[in-house]
Parts: structure tokens; C-alpha cells; sequence
């Protein structure tokens, strides 16, 4: 029970610790006051699969390249991470982390049951991401992609999360429905364009349903899908998927500055960057070759992912001695792994990595489909561009930004942190 005194004791500390805080807790108001009045919407766009270089292909009069001219904005080459792919490049730019602290490693992983599974959960991450960031500041949160296991991978603190066989009625009800998967092998350049311009403008009916504060994580594929097929820029088809892109990005723009103006920042980057392929490693085959067992494999592009056992020395070798293999990352080069940011319980004891010009394939007769390819640490592969765009995108420091890792310090510094 609490005696009168007592309770006399613990109203005057409660008077004091007021006394004390309240001159703080004004000044705290006062300095945060504007900010929390009018938070930025920060959206941040993965160009999937497109390398810094491809952007001088653009002409000058192309949106894109505008902005990268722009002295107003902000242009430079950073680093995506190691493998150079879409799960851990996403991983990477939304989290902030390399793969050996968010446990994203690249395009499979062995699960508990011993089944090569994808990234396709928000279980998978093992730290947040800009998304739960951007709600504990009461922002609204997107992430709407051409790409579905992205798009889910990054769902664990979302308001909307759009992919095209997720779509809201209310994007069937402004935007309309995302182009028929059906036609996708018609026009294959085409339907991925008209994919892109569907996401983009989904983004943009997302922006105009209220002026409230957000971020958004957009994923467009249609440079990923075309740089495989035809190969990187400038490849015509690639090309026209990125000049299809430029122009959605300044729409985009337009309706950012109508729906916020002066309240507003655009990022735009890649997950990753493409790599001209002629020649294809039949990976299984040169496995087979060395044992029986059924090994656990995932073939990446670039690089090779191999859940190797009793083996492994011996299939390591076998890939060394194999045309186009620049190196074999095994699990005791600690060194090299802790440079590429991969020490993690879900990262392969055995990595082979692709010489220009070559990928691991499941088949050889593929290659006739196939002119790109990415996943190595080659510079097509990982330099990727930054673009930083907006009213106050010209006072960020990017000194410091050097990998797609560092995105996340840009959108907490444009979120007040
Ligand atoms: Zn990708």
C-alpha cells in the first residue's frame, strides 16, 4: 500500500522530472515539428538487370540521361553485391545489409528438409527492412514489381505489395489489369515493356490516391528479360526497354511533383548489371562426370551455387580444369568470402564463377535463346547506377555511397534519422 508520504515524494519528483524535460521536450518538437508535418515520399526503382554503362547508350534528349546531366540531381556508378543477381541484390538495396547479415546469398537456398527453395518470403531476411523503417515513421509503404518473388520477399511490412498475379481491385479499377501472361512469347520485348509501363503506372495511381507521405520499392524487369534474351544494351530490343523505362520514370516524376511537390525523392538503381554471353559450362554434366549423387545445385548465371559433400574436392577440381570457370570460392577461403560479404550458414560450401563471356547452363542447346547473363564480379555485372532525384537531391551526401548497401543510409537521412 502507498502511505501519503510517499505519494507526497512521488508527486515532487514527477513535478521535477517535468521541470527538467519539458524545455528539452519543447526543443525537440520545435526542430522535429516541420519534418513530422511533412515527411518526404522516398521511392526507390530497381531498373532489374541494368548496368551503369548501358545508360551512355541512351540518346542525350532521353529522360534519363536529363537527369543524369542535371546538375540539380545526382549521378554515380556504385557496386551491387556478390552473387550479382536479383534475390540479393533486392536484399541488399531494401536492407541496407551485404547477404552475410540479412541471409539473402543469392538465388536458392538448401532448406531444412534438404530442398533447394527460393527467397521468396519475408521469413528469409534476417533483418528489417527500409520498409518496417518507413512505418515506424508512419509512412505508407509499397513495393510493386514486375517480378513476383522480389515483390514477396520484401512484403513483411508493406501496406500494398503488387505483383501481376497480385493485383488489388483497385488497381484492376484505375490502372486496369497487367497485360495477359498468355501473349507474354508473341512479342516477348513488347509484352515485357507493357509489363513495366503497367507497374510504373500502378506506382503512379498509388501516389494519386493521397498526398500522404510513403515509400515505395518499384521493380521493373523489362531490361532483365530483354538482356538475357538479346543480350545487354545495346542490343535493339534492351535499348528500346530502357528508353520504355525513361519515359515511365518521367511520368513518374511529373506525378510526384503534382501529387507532393517539394516533398519528394526518386532513387533509381539496379539489383545488378548484364554480361554479353556466347558460351554456356554444362554444370551438371561436369558434376556428373565426377560422381553419381545427386548434389544439390543451383545454376545462376554467372555463378554456380554447389551444396557439395564428401565430393567436393573433387568436383571443385573438375570445375577448375572446365572452359570458362574464372574461379572456385570454397568454403575454407575465408578470406575471399568475407570479401565478397558471404559468410552465412545459407551460402554453399562450393561457388564456381564464370570468365566473361561465359554462363553455368542447365543445357548447351539454351544458349540459342540466351546473350546475357549476370551473377559474376565482373564490372558489366556489378556496376550499377545511382540516380538520385528531387527537390533537395542535390544536398545529399554521396561521398560515402559506394554500393548499392549504402541506399539505405540515402532514404534514412531523407527520412529525418
Ligand atoms: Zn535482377
Amino acid at each position: 500500500m502507498t502511505t501519503r508520504k510517499q505519494h507526497h515524494g512521488f508527486l515532487l519528483l514527477l513535478l521535477l522530472a517535468l521541470m527538467i524535460a519539458w524545455p528539452q521536450a519543447a526543443l525537440v518538437a520545435s526542430a522535429a515539428g516541420p519534418e513530422q508535418q511533412n515527411p518526404m515520399t522516398v521511392v526507390v526503382c530497381v531498373v532489374d538487370g541494368c548496368p551503369d554503362v548501358s545508360l551512355g547508350y541512351l540518346s542525350e534528349t532521353e529522360y534519363v540521361r536529363q537527369l543524369c546531366a542535371d546538375e540539380r540531381f545526382q549521378h554515380k556508378a556504385i557496386d551491387a553485391v556478390f552473387p550479382s543477381s536479383t534475390a540479393a541484390g533486392h536484399a541488399a538495396i531494401f536492407t541496407g545489409a551485404y547477404p552475410e547479415a540479412n541471409g539473402v546469398t543469392g538465388k536458392e537456398y538448401l532448406d531444412d528438409d534438404g530442398e533447394l527453395s527460393r527467397f521468396n518470403n519475408p521469413g528469409v531476411l534476417d533483418v528489417p527492412t527500409l520498409f518496417h523503417v518507413a512505418r515506424s515513421k508512419g509512412l505508407g509503404t509499397a513495393m510493386i514489381s514486375a517480378k513476383a518473388n522480389a515483390c514477396k520477399m520484401l512484403s513483411g511490412a508493406t501496406d500494398a505489395a503488387i505483383w501481376p498475379a497480385s493485383v488489388p481491385d483497385w488497381v484492376i479499377e484505375t490502372v486496369g489489369p497487367p497485360p495477359d501472361e498468355s501473349t507474354q512469347y508473341g512479342n516477348f520485348a513488347g509484352w515485357h515493356i507493357e509489363l513495366d509501363r503497367w507497374v510504373l503506372k500502378t506506382v503512379e495511381a498509388y501516389l494519386e490516391q493521397n498526398d500522404s507521405p510513403a515509400f515505395v520499392g518499384i521493380n521493373v524487369g523489362s531490361l532483365d528479360k530483354c538482356g538475357h534474351r538479346f543480350g545487354p544494351v545495346p542490343a535493339v530490343e534492351t535499348t528500346e526497354a530502357l528508353s520504355a523505362v525513361s519515359e515511365g520514370l518521367e511520368e513518374l516524376v511529373a506525378t510526384l511533383d503534382a501529387t507532393r511537390p517539394g516533398r519528394w525523392c526518386l532513387i533509381i538503381t539496379a539489383d545488378h548489371g548484364m554480361t554479353r554471353v556466347d558460351t554456356g559450362i554444362p554444370a551438371r554434366d561436369i558434376v556428373g562426370d565426377v560422381t553419381d549423387e545427386d548434389i544439390p545445385m543451383t545454376l545462376d548465371g554467372g555463378v554456380l551455387y554447389v551444396w557439395a559433400g564428401d565430393d567436393r574436392a573433387r568436383i571443385a577440381e573438375a570445375l577448375r580444369l572446365s572452359e570458362g570457370v574464372a574461379e572456385i570460392i570454397d568454403i575454407n577461403d575465408g578470406a575471399r568470402r568475407a570479401e565478397l560479404h558471404i559468410e552465412h550458414p545459407r551460402t554453399p560450401p562450393l561457388i564456381a564463377v564464370s570468365e566473361r563471356g561465359y554462363m553455368f547452363i542447365e543445357a548447351l542447346f539454351l544458349m540459342e535463346a540466351t546473350l546475357g547473363s549476370h551473377g559474376t564480379t565482373l564490372d558489366t555485372d556489378v556496376e550499377v547506377p545511382l540516380i538520385v532525384v528531387g527537390p533537395n537531391a542535390g544536398s545529399i551526401d554521396l561521398d560515402c555511397v559506394n554500393s548499392t548497401t549504402d541506399i539505405s543510409s540515402i532514404v534514412e537521412i531523407l527520412f529525418g534519422m
